[in-house]
C-alpha cells in the first residue's frame, strides 16, 4: 500500500469588503492574524506566513502564543528580503519581554536582526502609519494584558461656510490667523483580539467603524462559562453588541477548533437576528466567502460589459 501525501495547508480566509481585503487566518488557540493589505497593517501576526510579511504594520493585540509566535520569524524575513523594519505595536507590560525575546534571538543566531517594538498606551495612544491614517490602542479584557485597535482616517475639509471662495481669499483668511478647516474623523476598521465582553465594545470610533473585526471563540449554548472563564467572546455577548454597532460588515474570527465551519453556520443562521445576519460574515468560511467573492467578480464584469 502506498501511503497517502501529507495534508496540504489550510488556506487563508478572505473577503473582499470594498475598499478592503480583509485575509488571513484565525483558529482559536492555533494561529490567528488579520491582515488589510489596503491599509498596510496585519493584526497579530500568526506564526508570520509568508503572506502577512509584506505588512509594514502590525497591531498585537496580546502575548498568547497563537497570535505572537511568528514575532521574530516575522523581523528575520523581512530584513532576510530587504524589507525595511516592521513595527509590532503592543500592550506596554509587553514591549519588554517582547524585545527580549529579539535580543535572546539576536545571541542565538550571532545575527542582528532589527527591529521595532513599541508599547501603545491603552489610553488611547494613537500611532501614525502613514499620511491621514492612525492606529488607536484601547484596552480589553482578556486573561493577559490586551488591547483592541482601530484604524483612523483623519483628514482636514475646508468649513462649510467656506465652499466657493477663491484661493486668495482662502490664503488672506488663512494667514490672518483664522482656522478655515475642520477635522473629520472616519474610523474605518476595528479589530477586538481576544476579549472577553465589556465597555470597549461600546466606543464611540468602533461603534462607528466600517469593519468590525471581532473574535468569537465560543457559539454553543452549552459553552457560556468556558467564555467566561477564558476572558473570551460568547456568541451571546456579540449579539448583544450587534444592535449599537453601524458596521457594514463583522467579521468574526478565533472560532473554537472544536466546532465545524458548517455548524458555526447553523448557529449563526439559528442565533443572528435576521436584520444583522446580512453583515455577519466568519474569516474562515472559505466556501461562503468564495461563493460572495466570485459574486462580486460576477457583478464587475457585468458592470464592465455595461460600459463599454
Ligand atoms: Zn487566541
Ligand atoms: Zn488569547
Amino acid at each position: 500500500m502506498i501511503p497517502p501525501e501529507p495534508p496540504r495547508s489550510p488556506q487563508l480566509g478572505f473577503l473582499y469588503l470594498p475598499p478592503f481585503r480583509v485575509q488571513g487566518y484565525s483558529i482559536a488557540g492555533e494561529e490567528t492574524f488579520v491582515q488589510i493589505p489596503e491599509l498596510d497593517v496585519c493584526f497579530d501576526l500568526g506564526r508570520a506566513r509568508r503572506a502577512m510579511l509584506t505588512s509594514n504594520h502590525v497591531a498585537l493585540s496580546h502575548g498568547h502564543m497563537d497570535h505572537a509566535a511568528g514575532l521574530a520569524y516575522y523581523f528575520s524575513q523581512r530584513h532576510f528580503q530587504g524589507m525595511r523594519t516592521g513595527t509590532v505595536l503592543c500592550h506596554p507590560r509587553m514591549e519588554k519581554p517582547l524585545q527580549d525575546l529579539m535580543q535572546a534571538w539576536i545571541d542565538v543566531e550571532s545575527q542582528h536582526t532589527p527591529y521595532k517594538i513599541m508599547g501603545m498606551d491603552p489610553d488611547g495612544e494613537e500611532f501614525e502609519m502613514k499620511n491621514h491614517y492612525f492606529l488607536r490602542a484601547f484596552e480589553t479584557d482578556h486573561t493577559v494584558p490586551s488591547l483592541g485597535y482601530v484604524v483612523i482616517e483623519r483628514r482636514s475639509k475646508l468649513k462649510p461656510e467656506l465652499v466657493g471662495l477663491p484661493q486668495e481669499k482662502l490664503k488672506a483668511l488663512k494667514e490672518s490667523g483664522q482656522e478655515i478647516t475642520n477635522i473629520k474623523e472616519v474610523p474605518l476598521v476595528a479589530y477586538m483580539g481576544d476579549t472577553g465582553p465589556g465597555s470597549h465594545f461600546r466606543r464611540e470610533d468602533v461603534q462607528a467603524a466600517k469593519i468590525v473585526i471581532t473574535e468569537c471563540t465560543f457559539l454553543d449554548p452549552t459553552h457560556r462559562d468556558r467564555a467566561r472563564v477564558g476572558k473570551h467572546l460568547h456568541l451571546d455577548d456579540l449579539i448583544k453588541e450587534l444592535g449599537s454597532l453601524s458596521a457594514e460588515a463583522v467579521v468574526v474570527t478565533h472560532l473554537s477548533r472544536r466546532l465545524h465551519l458548517g455548524q458555526a453556520r447553523d448557529r449563526l443562521d439559528q442565533a443572528v437576528p435576521a436584520e444583522h445576519r446580512g453583515r455577519m460574515h466568519l474569516l474562515m468560511d472559505g466556501r461562503t466567502n468564495k461563493q460572495r467573492y466570485q459574486q462580486q467578480l460576477a457583478e464587475a464584469e457585468a458592470e464592465e460589459a455595461r460600459m463599454d
